[in-house]
């Protein structure tokens, strides 16, 4: 390709609406522009690179059993209807309406429609295991979309689905879609963690996560350095981590106090001069319909996903001050759990914790020398609390570590979730009907680049490595008004293209200083370099992006020199 016919917009100037460098750098590198919020357009280089990554996903999905289907992104209601799940997604999923009035949605994700294909077509054991894959668009319609490609209301996604008879065959097919996500994430010179992971709305038992740590990345995830634990932030711990003794006796007598105006833990624990981590906060949550008191340590915030999954719970909204007065009798700043006719739910933390102090549910009253069990009961304990660093590892007891970080792939372990609801069954040898054991694989196609950005830049821009850069070559001629240098760059193009290598020549009559700019900000690995200097000593520069290494080369040995450095 020619740089002076090639639509490359480049800028040198930081957009003023891209937070995160990753973004900044896909603007200003030319390879993508917003078209409204959350919605982007992939330029020729964005798409070269989109291109490369997904070959890279569809060699390995190919090798790893898959086999490629392309599936509608329109989807009727009464398919969703079946899964329960047009309802579960509310206001997350784009809705239409047809000339006839009949509701459709985009599709966010393709579990209904995969299993509405397969229970039609597949009725025998004899036609399982089956793992199909597509690499389509989906649709989302964020709350709040960010970070340039990697929050986005459409994108790219590549989907997978498995049909099992039975569990043992969904854990093999299960592990060989782990090996190809871990191979994929490589190839794409990615650094990736994998932690165990919520299933969150998709449903269903074991599921993991691949994520590469990123500083303003979206995801929070847990590290724990002494066992190698490693989950997303969001993940409760219950079925590792226990409730501690909550038996110890306390004979201090439950007292009310007077804290006139004292609505925040700061304001209660300076007045009572307490620590705020010896005062139990009671927040008071609806779940879809129900209200709920959580209880916590008065220095930690609820995670409200956490939340979610405990109480099993579709949406969970915080009560406005009007349903906390009506509830517990008191103003915002004054719930406790003694006395209060809710559901409670605390989090393991205060199963420790004696002679602690909470609000009274009157007015301008806190208590102290509350005690669980002999003033109040719990109903249910849970890991409810937002991780932070230092907190202990569940499993070991050793320190976690939180960090940030860009989910790229998940990985479920479906059961019969769908199959279930949507009665996908078929027949065994024995001629018995069963329900398919599912799985369901998903990979953010278009984030990765953004990911392979986050991890790989300098102050000049990004740098791509050879697997997904839009071209491994550049070619550089310094000074286009030198016909030996026009004619030598001529050459090397197309004795490169004809070796099957991409190239963008630089044929542009701009000074070399914007040529290495452009260059360098668009991430191309290796550049070229015609320069008056080496060609006088019959020599041929090549640079590399990542390491900024020089090497100078014979002209008859620049190919082959090429050829090995692509290879590597
Ligand atoms: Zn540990």
């Amino acid at each position: 390709m020619r740089r002076s016919e090639f639509f490359l917009p480049t800028l040198k100037e930081i957009p003023s609406d891209a937070e995160v460098l990753s973004h900044q750098m896909m603007v200003r590198g030319g390879l993508i522009r917003r078209l409204a919020s959350g919605i982007y357009s992939y330029l020729p280089l964005g798409w070269r690179v989109l291109h490369k990554v997904i070959k890279i996903v569809r060699e390995e999905m190919d090798a790893a059993g898959g086999q490629e289907v392309l599936l509608p992104a329109i989807h009727p209601k009464e398919l969703w209807d079946e899964s329960g799940r047009w309802e579960l997604y509310g206001e997350d999923m784009f809705h239409l309406l047809d000339r006839r009035k009949k509701s459709f949605c985009l599709a966010p994700t393709h579990e209904e429609a995969i299993t509405n294909l397969v229970r039609s077509e597949v009725r025998s054991y004899r036609g399982l295991p089956l793992l199909l894959y597509q690499i389509q668009t989906k649709f989302r319609d964020e709350p709040r979309p960010r970070f340039g490609i990697v929050r986005c209301r459409e994108f790219l996604m590549k989907d997978a689905y498995s049909f099992h008879r039975d569990e043992n065959s969904l854990q093999e097919t299960y592990k060989k879609v782990y090996n190809a996500y871990e191979k994929i994430f490589k190839r794409c010179g990615l650094d990736c963690e994998i932690v165990e992971a919520d299933p969150g709305l998709i449903g269903g038992g074991l599921s993991h996560e691949f994520m590469v740590l990123a500083h303003n990345g979206e995801d929070v995830l847990v590290l724990c350095k002494k066992c190698g634990y490693k989950a997303n932030a969001d993940k409760r711990t219950d079925d590792i981590c226990q409730a501690g003794n909550t038996k110890k006796k306390q004979s201090k007598e439950l007292k009310e106090v007077k804290t006139p105006g004292m609505t925040t833990i700061e304001q209660v624990s300076e007045f009572l001069k307490v620590e705020p981590s010896t005062l139990v906060k009671t927040l008071i949550y609806f779940a879809d319909e129900n209200p709920v008191a959580v209880l916590i340590p008065g220095d930690r915030e609820v995670n409200e996903a956490k939340l979610k999954s405990k109480l099993g719970a579709t949406t969970i909204n915080l009560a406005s001050p009007q349903q906390i007065e009506k509830l517990t009798g008191a103003p915002v700043g004054f719930s406790g759990p003694v006395g209060l006719k809710l559901k409670m739910i605390a989090d393991y933390s205060i199963s420790g914790m004696v002679s602690f102090v909470t609000g009274a549910n009157k007015n301008d009253t806190h208590l102290i020398n509350v005690n669980i069990d002999r003033d109040f009961k719990i109903d249910e304990f849970g890991d409810l609390k937002i991780a932070i660093d230092g907190d202990p590892c569940p499993k070991c007891g050793g320190t976690l570590e939180v960090k940030t970080g860009i989910e790229l792939g998940h990985t479920f372990n479906l059961g019969t979730r769908y199959s279930e609801s949507m009665k996908a069954t078929f027949l065994d040898e024995n001629g018995k009907e069963k329900l398919m054991v599912m799985g369901c694989y998903g990979i953010g196609v278009s984030r990765i680049i953004a990911a392979v950005i986050e991890q790989h830049n300098d102050e000049n821009g990004i740098i791509l490595p050879i697997s997904i850069a839009p071209f491994p070559v550049t070619i550089l001629p310094l000074n286009m008004n030198d016909e030996n240098q026009k004619t030598l760059a001529e050459d090397i193009y197309s004795d490169l293209r004809f070796e099957g290598i991409e190239v963008l020549l630089d044929d542009r009559n701009e000074p070399a200083g914007v040529k290495f700019k452009d260059a360098d900000l668009t991430g191309i690995p290796i550049k070229v370099i015609l320069g008056e200097k080496s060609l006088k000593e019959g020599k041929i520069e090549i640079q590399l992006r990542s390491t900024g290494e020089k090497l100078k080369v014979e002209k008859s040995k620049l190919i082959d020199e090429v050829k090995r450095l692509i290879k590597v």
